[in-house]
Parts: structure tokens; C-alpha cells; sequence
């Protein structure tokens, strides 16, 4: 059955840009006659809020919005992020990472052939790791891409839909991603990845700025072993000076928008869904 979800994080109020994604995977479900499930992605506890988590509820059922109950909250299911890691991590295909945010900017500026868009820096001498572990540094665990291209037996192979195209991966674009977070012990790629699997999500609907992630999403499910859904990436909308809308402009939220008079209808009808 057709599947597909809308997956905010809980970071800030909605706005104009959320509602038009939220409404274009609904709708997309509706016209399937297939499920829709709203997921909370709130693995960041140092940037998630109980009160927008509940704005995002709120916000949704004004838009006109139904979902499956229960809802999933990322930060709930740990214990299957860390089985997944657990599984890649039995396959020698994660590596400790110590380095700073600041050291991995520096070595990819450095990067023997002239600096490179992503990092594929690679484990410490085992020596050296003994050392950082003796003295309880905190490390990140990050997909050796080496690794991971010789256990698929090369990227060529992997592909995926992508608004009715065809499209094959490219996860070198992501280079040696963090799956598990200094933090939190987990990160996004890896979480979402798991989470689409378990909710038997088949069709991933989500704007375009996502569209890269993609990539190394595919590469994951190949060494979990999960499905691959179909993704379809929407435009993002843009506000009056031509800019998208991000929840760190500050843009108008869909709770300024209601106090202000705006009907979810107009809302909606603005929006391009009548
Ligand atoms: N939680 C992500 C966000 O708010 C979306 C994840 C996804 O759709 O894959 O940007």
C-alpha cells in the first residue's frame, strides 16, 4: 500500500514551507488512498522542544492534516539506530572519528589534490586511537566509504527512482558521512533510513534541498539490507523576495499567519491546493 510521511523536526514553528510539504505528501496519499504518517525527528535534544513538537500537532490539524497514531519519535527508538550501527559497525564498515568540527574543515581544505566538498579522512593509526579512547576523548562513528563501495561491489550498481527517473547514486557526494553523532549517538541519514524501513514508507516525498541526501540514503539501505522507497522531491517554495523560507529567517509562521485572521482554507488556496 502506498505509504508516504512528513518528518519535521521539532526545532522551530512551522511555516509556509512546511505546510506546503506536509499538504503535498498528504495529498499524494489521499490520492493513492494510502497511509500517511507524521514522524517527529528529534534526535537533537539540545535543539528540540516539547512546545514545538506541539505546535507541530496543533499547526497540522489546523492545515486540515490527519495522520496515523502513534505517531514516531525518533528519540523513543534509539535502541534501533544503535542495532543498525551495531550491524554496520559488525562489518567493519564504521570508523571512530575523534577529529573537531574545526580539524575536519582543516583537512579538507588540505586534501592532497586541492580542497574537497567531503570528507574522506579515514580512521587514526591504531595506536593513536588507543590513546584517544585511553584518555575518554569523544568520537563520532562514520561510514568508511572505501568500505562500504567494496561491500555493495561498487556504487555503479545502486539506484533509485527519483520523480519518475531513474537516477544511479552517487554516494561519494556525502563522503565518509557521520552515522552516529559525538552527541547523540546517532544522526540523520542513519535514523531516517531505519525509520522509512519500519514504517514500511514506500514513496518519500520531501523538498528538493533533501534531494542530495538521497544518495547516500540508497547506499544505507543497500548495507541494511532495507527497501528502497520511490522519492519524488518537491520545489521549494519561496517567499516575496524570492528566497525559500527557513526556519532561521525567522519567516512567518503558520501560528503568526493564524492569529493574524489567515483561514487554513487561505492558507491552502494560496498554496496551489484547493
Ligand atoms: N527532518 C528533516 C527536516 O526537517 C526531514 C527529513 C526527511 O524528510 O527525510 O528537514
Amino acid at each position: 500500500m502506498f505509504a508516504t510521511r512528513f518528518a519535521p523536526s521539532p526545532t522551530g514553528f512551522l511555516h509556509r514551507g512546511h505546510a506546503f510539504s506536509a499538504l503535498t505528501a498528504f495529498r499524494a496519499a489521499q490520492a493513492a488512498k494510502g497511509r500517511f504518517v507524521l514522524r517527529i525527528e528529534d534526535i537533537d535534544a539540545t535543539r528540540c522542544r516539547p512546545e514545538y513538537e506541539s505546535a507541530i500537532f496543533e499547526d497540522l490539524a489546523w492545515l486540515g492534516l490527519e495522520w496515523e497514531q502513534p505517531v514516531r519519535r525518533q528519540s523513543e527508538h534509539l535502541a534501533d539506530y544503535e542495532a543498525a550501527l551495531e550491524k554496520l559497525r559488525g562489518q567493519g564498515l564504521l570508523y571512530r572519528c575523534f577529529r573537531t568540527r574545526k580539524q575536519v574543515a582543516e583537512e579538507m581544505l588540505a586534501a592532497p589534490h586541492g580542497p574537497v566538498e567531503a570528507f574522506r579522512g579515514g580512521p587514526l593509526h591504531p595506536n593513536e586511537e588507543e590513546r584517544m579512547l585511553e584518555e575518554d576523548r569523544p568520537f563520532a562513528w562514520r561510514l568508511s566509504l572505501d568500505a562500504a563501495a567494496e561491500r555493495v561491489g561498487g556504487f555503479g550498481r545502486l539506484s533509485f527512482y527519483d520523480n519518475g527517473k531513474k537516477v544511479r547514486a552517487n554516494p561519494a557526494l556525502a563522503g565518509d558521512v557521520v552515522l552516529a553523532r559525538k552527541d547523540v549517538g546517532v544522526a540523520y541519514h542513519l535514523a531516517v533510513v531505519v525509520d522509512d524501513a519500519l514504517q514500511g514508507i514506500d514513496h518519500v516525498i520531501r523538498g528538493e534541498d533533501l534531494a542530495e541526501a538521497t544518495h547516500i540514503q540508497r547506499l544505507l539501505q543497500a548495507l541494511l539490507d532495507l527497501p528502497t522507497p520511490t522519492y519524488r522531491q518537491h520545489r521549494l517554495l519561496t517567499g516575496p523576495d524570492g528566497r525559500r523560507y527557513a526556519k532561521r529567517d525567522k519567516a512567518e509562521t503558520l501560528r503568526d499567519l493564524r492569529a493574524q485572521g489567515v483561514t487554513a482554507e487561505q492558507l491552502r488556496a494560496e498554496l496551489g491546493f484547493d
